[in-house]
């Protein structure tokens, strides 16, 4: 016997012919003998439905009332699920996310989960019970108001819950059979893996790879949890993702386990900086402040060392809203040059035997070379080496990628 949770995602239960295919889903591991907590997503489209309601009725809303209105999608699921379970004579009962325990940061429409107390929800299943429970939503415990995660936050509810409730492993059902070795719609001989790290998989997600919320990996990686991703359509097995299957326990592994890329990023660029100490510091702080990401930080400096040019990425719709930051600090930073290049993609490759191989790297500036397209940054990890390379060379970049690494099998 082990304890499941179950996380279906919106096309998953897109209708009511869907949701009964998941009800009877569900009906299998529980008898098989397991205890079983089930995480539910709105059906798809209805979360970005009821976001167009909140920004209709008021632009600038207030976001304690959006998170009421966009949180309902999930309860609405979690509720005919509960009923199908039921008429399938398999006992349920569905959980909004206070009831559940799901306790977050009061960060209304991005808030971070702070603690679970899954004890009635082991209580529930110990009794035989499916918990189906609400994603996506959590309630702040100071204000008792509801609060959601962020769009595709319900992965990151499912894996919380998972760890919450001390569950053996979280299994994400969802539109495709398992991770793949790149986007299969771009690389036409991408191959499903049967297992990756965590390790690999966070690197993955949070460059590029949609098929988990990079959060959520997040979190299986830090508590060690076993994640699988499986298709919600067909019975097949999917790709498993642990904290054990390391490089040794694998002869035969490639050393690059995916390739994948970033289209929606910018490059900045700010060129000839008088250079002193605190010129960095100083470029970087309005950024931060007004809250953007930033990624693959590069510093040259001039021969003579009068000068430096630092380079940066940014999330493209931030893009705007850097360059005219830095320009209203011009006089402090006295920077030559200024400018965004909205035209770039980030091109990545991903894997832990990196950590023991030589000449990784090499591999991927010359098989981009023999394909005449031109790196204009690098940035590296211990298991990943990421280049920023022109837009529209993107998807042969990754086809020629995955065919240097050798997984096309
Ligand atoms: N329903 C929410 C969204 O569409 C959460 C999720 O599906 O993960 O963003
Ligand atoms: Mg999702």
């Amino acid at each position: 016997m082990a304890r499941i949770v179950m996380k279906f995602g919106g096309t998953s239960v897109e209708d009511l012919g869907r949701i009964a295919n998941v009800a009877s889903r569900v009906q299998k591991e529980v008898n098989k003998g397991n205890q079983v907590c089930v995480v539910v997503s709105a059906m798809s489209d209805m979360t970005s439905r009821l976001v167009g309601y909140v920004q209709q009725s008021s632009p600038a809303y207030d976001p304690v009332e959006y998170d009421i209105v966009v949180s309902a999608g999930e309860q609405i699921t979690a509720g005919l699920l509960a009923l199908k379970l039921q008429e399938l004579n398999t006992p349920a009962r569905s959980w909004l996310g206070w009831q559940a325990g799901i306790y977050t940061s009061n960060s209304h429409s991005r808030a971070r989960i702070e603690e679970i107390v899954g004890s009635k929800l082991i209580e529930s299943m110990q009794s035989g019970v499916v918990a189906v429970v609400a994603g996506f939503q959590g309630v702040h415990a100071k204000t008792m108001r509801i609060t959601t995660l962020g769009r595709g936050g319900s992965d990151t509810s499912a894996v919380a819950l998972a760890v919450g409730v001390k569950a053996d492993r979280c299994d994400i059902y969802t539109d495709v059979d398992g991770v793949y070795t790149a986007d299969p719609r771009v690389v036409p001989n991408a191959q499903k893996l049967d297992t990756i790290s965590h390790e690999e998989m966070l690197e993955l997600a949070s460059l590029g790879s949609k098929v988990l919320q990079t959060r959520s990996v997040e979190i299986a990686m830090n508590h060690k949890m076993p994640l699988q991703v499986l298709s919600s359509f067909e019975e097949l097995p999917g790709t498993l993702i642990t904290s054990e299957n390391s490089e040794e326990d694998d002869m035969e592994r490639e050393v690059v386990v995916g390739v994948t890329a970033v289209t929606e990023e910018a490059q900045i660029i700010v060129s000839g900086i008088k250079d002193s100490p605190g010129i960095v510091a100083s470029i970087f702080e309005p950024i931060s402040k007004a809250e953007i990401n930033v990624d693959m930080i590069i510093q040259t400096t001039s021969s003579d060392g009068s000068t430096t040019d630092i380079t940066f990425t940014v999330p493209a719709i931030d893009a705007d809203q850097v360059v005219a930051v830095l320009e209203a600090s011009k006089d402090s930073i006295k920077f030559k040059n200024l400018c965004a290049d909205k035209n770039i993609a980030k091109v990545s490759v991903v894997g832990i035997g990196m950590r023991s191989h030589t000449g990784v790297a090499q591999a991927m500036f010359r098989s981009l070379a023999e394909k005449g397209i031109n790196i204009k940054d690098i940035s590296t990890s211990e298991i990943k080496i990421s280049v920023l390379i022109e837009k529209d060379y993107v998807e042969l970049a990754l086809r020629s990628l995955h065919t240097a690494y050798g997984l096309d099998k």
